[in-house]
């Protein structure tokens, strides 16, 4: 492409993103990935306030967590709201934890391991009410869950394209007109100097036509709730995690423990059998640490570790739940037979 054939792609990817959730599209701005979005909005609009106090929630994605550490070793003060047993944080709390200090309030929209979403739309007038920016991290809502910022009272959204089948290496984040934020990148002054360096091209145009498709939850959701519902009839002591209100949950998530085994042997015997799916945490491949998200909604350590996170697309089958619930059913009875944990034989 020449330049102004680029410049051209890049303004209609712009418009194409911000159409998805309503927004101008003076207010995206082009990132690498969700992370950098999380990281923008937060260190950038924090640098902007001067003030000292974040609010956030003990189950936010390490994108959020990990800033918030890094800013406390700055000398920043962060209160980490706890969850319910399904995830859930409230409008209230945020209300109650806001100080005359805090200078921003960050609340994932939906949650990556156990699907719940958070009712961003009271936390976002309360804070609004208050004058305090919010910013929530839609990475893995955008697209599964109705997204309008002309109605919920956010002032930055994060999104990413690779959750919603578009290439890897591209994000952005929505920063409503009139809210301050300080560049991390400084340079050529690209992204309305908001983000300096080249725009990932091929990766943004991939994104926005990602972004143009059109998304069936309902259907997604159906397939879910047919799985779920079948590995609870067919395997005993096995618990699903988060909500269980479908409407309060993500379209495509399904948090499963099974008792008296280990997820990450489940896992690799799925994983022979071709079906992919993932443990509660990256954490638990490395270290056996257990996630912290199903500590949080206050699972036994036993328990959390033979949780399971499948995650479906509209392209999954009937056949494929099917499938995936026989071998589990399998799989989960030969594991028990030989797991020190006891259980049911
Ligand atoms: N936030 C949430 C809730 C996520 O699930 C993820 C990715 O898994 C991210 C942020 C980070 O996004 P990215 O992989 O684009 O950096």
């Amino acid at each position: 492409y020449r330049g102004d054939e680029a410049k051209e792609l890049l303004e209609q990817a712009r418009a194409a993103v911000a159409k998805e959730i309503n927004a101008k599209p003076e207010e995206i701005i082009f990132t690498s990935c969700g992370t950098e979005s999380n990281n923008l909005a937060i260190k950038g609009i924090l640098a902007a306030t001067q003030k000292k106090h974040i609010i956030t929630s003990k189950i936010e994605h390490p994108s959020v967590l990990e800033v918030c550490k890094a800013l406390e070793r700055q000398g920043y003060c962060v209160t980490y709201l706890p969850v319910d047993k399904e995830g859930f944080v409230t409008a209230k709390q945020v209300e109650q934890a806001i100080t005359p200090d805090t200078g921003l309030v960050t609340i994932m929209h939906a949650n990556n391991e156990i699907g719940t979403i958070q009712p961003i739309d009271e936390i976002a007038k309360i804070c609004a009410a208050k004058g305090v920016p919010f910013h929530t991290d839609a990475v893995q809502s955008f697209k599964k869950v109705p997204i309008d910022v002309a109605k919920t009272q956010a002032s930055a959204l994060s999104i990413s394209s690779h959750k919603i089948h578009g290439p890897k290496g591209a994000g952005a984040l929505f920063l409503r007109k009139g809210i301050q934020i300080r560049p991390l990148l400084h340079g050529g002054g690209q992204e309305r100097s908001k983000r300096s360096g080249t725009e990932n091209m091929p990766g943004i145009a991939g994104f926005a036509e990602a972004a143009k498709l059109q998304y069936d939850a309902k259907k997604v959701a159906q397939l879910r709730d047919y799985f779920v519902k079948k590995v609870l009839k067919n395997i005993p002591d096995a618990v699903y995690n988060g909500p269980t209100d479908s409407s309060r949950r993500l379209c495509n998530n399904a948090s499963i423990s099974f008792k008296y085994i280990e997820g990450e042997g489940l896992l690799l015997h799925l994983s022979m059998q071709g079906i992919c799916v993932s443990t509660g945490s990256a954490c638990a491949a490395r270290d056996l640490k257990i996630s912290y998200v199903l500590k949080e909604i206050g699972l036994e350590p036993g328990v959390a570790h033979g949780t399971l996170r499948f995650s479906f697309s509209a392209k999954n089958t009937k056949q494929e739940a099917d499938y995936t619930v026989k071998k589990l059913k399998e799989t989960v009875a030969t594991l028990r037979k030989m797991s020190p944990l006891g259980g049911k034989r």
